[in-house]
């Protein structure tokens, strides 16, 4: 049974954040379009100059500011169950003076992480007395930890993407363009049951080395192998993210050497998840074994990010991050090898931590596929 989005974005969250939000010793949160304010409230609100801006006080009520004709949308969204009060705001208002002076005189707020700068300057300056920080550093604490209705929203994000995936060897030939192969890949991800793209990789040959390539206009090779890192967003705002390579045609051997090293190191990695475990061992788990090949200078990033209603956010899975795995944090295990001018390979899996370990959320073989 697919999940509801009172599942998701359950009414009893906000009571939950505004006690993270006195904990951390902050007086308000004032949250405006993006995913602090989805996570919150399960409204997903276009990000626009007219402020929308949902202020959830530490104690007292919470309120959304919404320009008039955004009045219906914000109705329509979840944020309806949660019994708060919709401030609408004419054309000629200020809604930063309404809702500074709503909200009271507060020594410090904590503004959504992907709030546009021009707001946060309105809000400093009618708030010239308060101090700003990000709220991430209170709603970090709830997101990373992911209940049993966001676990299976991602799965749900997983499956769809293992399908586009499995579809991928249709689409990949020598002579045709990354371009080309990536228009098939994106229309696949809506198909498959996205809302939305977020994002297409489709890296041949040298492009393989550079880890965000995107597409080009280069013709594949045979012979080459190919890097498809592939995510979307489901309607209920949950995210996939999932990397396979490929080799049109059989593959150079000395990148079938590193790959099978890469993929032992993926496996080391998803095997070393289990509660108690500082986030950095699970980098250490694939860079050690990567290291140890020789190939240790060729991996150059962290070996994942938290996934949620955004592809990247907490917890990062890199060295210097001691905060311990706990059950429901979920996040990539993408380690990558990457040869400059070359080619290079990476194998990505959504894990998510459990009571017992690791269970990966994406299943598509992880041998090399040559199509
Ligand atoms: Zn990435
Ligand atoms: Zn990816
Ligand atoms: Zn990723």
């Amino acid at each position: 049974m697919p999940v509801t989005s009172s599942d998701l974005y359950p009414v009893s969250r906000l009571a939950a954040v505004q006690e993270a939000t006195a904990k951390s010793g902050l007086d308000a949160l004032l949250l405006t379009p993006g995913p602090d304010l989805r996570y919150v409230s399960g409204y997903d609100a276009k990000p626009l100059e007219r402020l929308t801006c949902l202020v959830v006080p530490a104690s007292g009520e919470p309120f959304l500011m919404v320009p008039r004709l955004e009045l219906p949308a914000a109705q329509a969204s979840p944020a309806s169950r949660l019994g708060l009060d919709f401030v609408a705001w004419d054309e000629t208002d200020d809604p930063y003076g309404i809702a500074s002076a709503r909200l009271g005189r507060v020594a410090k707020v904590g503004l959504a992480d992907r709030m546009w700068a021009m707001s946060s300057l309105r809000f400093r300056e009618v708030m010239p007395e308060t101090e700003q920080v990000l709220a991430g550093s209170v709603l970090r604490e709830l997101r990373m930890r992911k209940s049993p209705a966001e676990v299976a929203a991602l799965r749900e994000a997983g499956q769809a993407i293992d399908s586009v995936h499995r579809r991928v060897p249709e689409f990949l030939r020598a002579g045709r363009t990354e371009r080309e192969v990536g228009r098939d890949i994106a229309e696949a991800i809506l198909a498959a049951g996205h809302e939305m793209v977020d994002f297409v990789i489709v890296a041949s040959g040298p492009n393989a080395a550079s880890p965000h390539h995107d597409v080009s206009d280069r013709a594949i090779q045979a012979g080459e192998p190919v890097v498809v890192d592939i995510g979307g967003q489901l309607h209920n705002g949950y995210c996939s993210d999932s990397t396979r390579t490929y080799s049109v045609g059989a593959p150079p051997a000395d990148f079938a050497e590193y790959y099978e090293v890469l993929r032992r190191a993926q496996d080391a990695a998803c095997a070393a998840v289990r509660p108690g475990v500082p986030c950095e061992s699970i980098d250490a788990a694939a860079r050690d074994l990567i290291a140890a090949a020789g190939y240790g200078d060729y991996f150059i990033h962290r070996t994942g990010h938290g996934i949620g209603v955004e592809t990247h956010e907490e917890p990062y899975i890199v060295s210097g991050n001691a905060e311990p795995m706990e059950p429901g944090f979920a996040f990539s295990v993408e380690p990558g090898i990457y040869l400059p001018e070359r080619h290079g390979a990476r194998i990505e899996d959504i894990v998510v931590c459990t009571e017992t370990g690791g269970e990966r959320l994406n299943l598509t073989s992880r041998e090399l596929v040559i199509v």
